[in-house]
């Protein structure tokens, strides 16, 4: 892991003239030739350069090249949101007719995707629940081209192990698509295990301060072709400048998540058989059904935890207008504590079947585990559910 944190902080896309020491903002369009026959060479991929910034810029080339170290992928592309990323991986890998395999609890939009808009062009999906492995192979049509999961889920952090699914992608010859958003390389790189393609939503951890949005998609130089060319000529290109933002990011990044996951562990602990709850949920804490999946695959036990207040929606927004400290967004990943209500906000789109189906309970509330001194998380979050009646 060393060499990858030394990378992250190190890899430095070229200096200017003024010889700065941290990457300067290369803020601009377009970039230029010496004369006609560079600019001929470079659109023909004989001359290496940057050529328009929906293409390659220098600050989005360096954040790429910081994430395929971490990520031990060999190529990627930057979007400008997680769901550009999710989006154009399957427009470009999938086509009409294919057929997507996915785990039930994905991220919302994700779920959007599968069930509203990728159906417009011919595109199905399945859905299968992580606690189930049996179900997944039966599942699969000869249509069946892609595997989309994430593991951690969000919200319901269920684990999927990731050789065991490595085995059956290979033995059905079908690309494996993991969401990494949750863990980050810091925690488990899927393509150690064979996934296919790694795709992050940079907003949360990677930025990890709530600034910028941010996706990336990195796998296989083959794989990473078709999502390249999509992307390039549909547009969601990520920006120099929230690219900027983000590299430097992932110079802490290694020392943040290691934080948030010590902060959570102990969050989770301090909660753990406090009378206003009826579960806490944590993939370190031995209480939580995956526990020796969770300590095969990931190094720690990640930046979220999930609490259940006993007494249903009206408990759990009593908890949150309790709250002083911690934040009512629907971001995660930030140096700041947040609380989200899933099955009012982020998941309310879904009906209320599909919640159930993911484990979104009305008194389900989502902690993403901040870097504020652990006493003062604990305190508040304790105050907050000492205060419910219901
Ligand atoms: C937030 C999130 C996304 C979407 O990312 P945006 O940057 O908000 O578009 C995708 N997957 C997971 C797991 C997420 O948490």
């Amino acid at each position: 892991m060393s060499d990858q944190e030394t990378k992250a902080i190190r890899l430095q896309a070229k200096r200017s003239q003024n010889r700065e020491h941290s990457v300067p903002l290369y803020l601009t369009s377009s970039f230029m030739f010496d004369d006609a026959e560079q600019a001929r060479a470079v659109f023909a991929d004989e001359e290496e350069g940057s050529i328009y910034s929906r293409y390659s810029n220098p600050n989005v080339d360096e954040l790429l090249e910081k994430v395929c170290y971490l990520e031990h992928a060999e190529d990627g592309f930057a979007f400008a949101s997680g769901m550009g990323a999710v989006f154009a991986s399957l427009a470009a890998l999938l086509q009409s007719g294919d057929h997507v395999l996915a785990c039930r609890a994905v991220f919302g939009s994700t779920h959007q995707l599968l069930t509203n808009i990728l159906p417009k062009w011919g595109i199905t999906h399945s859905y299968a629940d992580a606690n189930k492995p049996e179900e997944w192979e039966s599942l699969i049509t000869p249509a069946t081209k892609l595997i989309l999961i994430e593991t951690p889920s969000n919200p319901g952090l269920e684990l999927i192990d990731l050789e065991w699914l490595c085995a059956l992608k290979q033995k059905y010859n079908l690309i494996l698509v993991v969401d990494n958003c949750f863990a980050t390389p810091v925690l488990q790189t899927p393509i150690d295990y064979g996934a296919d393609l790694v795709v992050h939503s940079a907003t949360k951890y990677f930025d990890g301060q709530g600034r910028v949005l941010g996706g990336m998609a990195v796998g296989s130089k083959e794989l990473i072709a078709p999502i390249r060319y999509f992307a390039r000529h549909t547009g969601p290109a990520l920006s120099a400048f929230n690219a900027w933002i983000l590299s430097k990011s992932l110079e802490t990044l290694t020392l943040r998540v290691e934080k948030h996951c010590e902060n959570a562990l102990q969050l989770a602990q301090a909660l753990e058989g406090n009378a206003t709850l009826e579960a806490v949920r944590y993939p370190f804490l031995p209480s939580f059904p995956q526990y020796a999946l969770a300590k095969k695959q990931m190094r720690l036990g990640g930046g979220i935890i999930t609490i259940t207040v006993k007494g249903g929606y009206e408990a759990a927004r009593q908890f949150i207008d309790h709250l002083q400290l911690v934040s009512i967004t629907s971001n995660l990943g930030d140096t700041r504590t947040i609380a989200t209500h899933p099955a009012s906000t982020t998941h309310s789109k879904l009906t209320e079947a599909e919640r159930q189906a993911t484990g979104i309970t009305p008194g389900l509330v989502r902690i993403s585990v901040g870097l504020e001194s652990i006493n003062d998380i604990i305190q508040d979050i304790t105050q907050a559910l000492g205060k419910v009646q219901v």
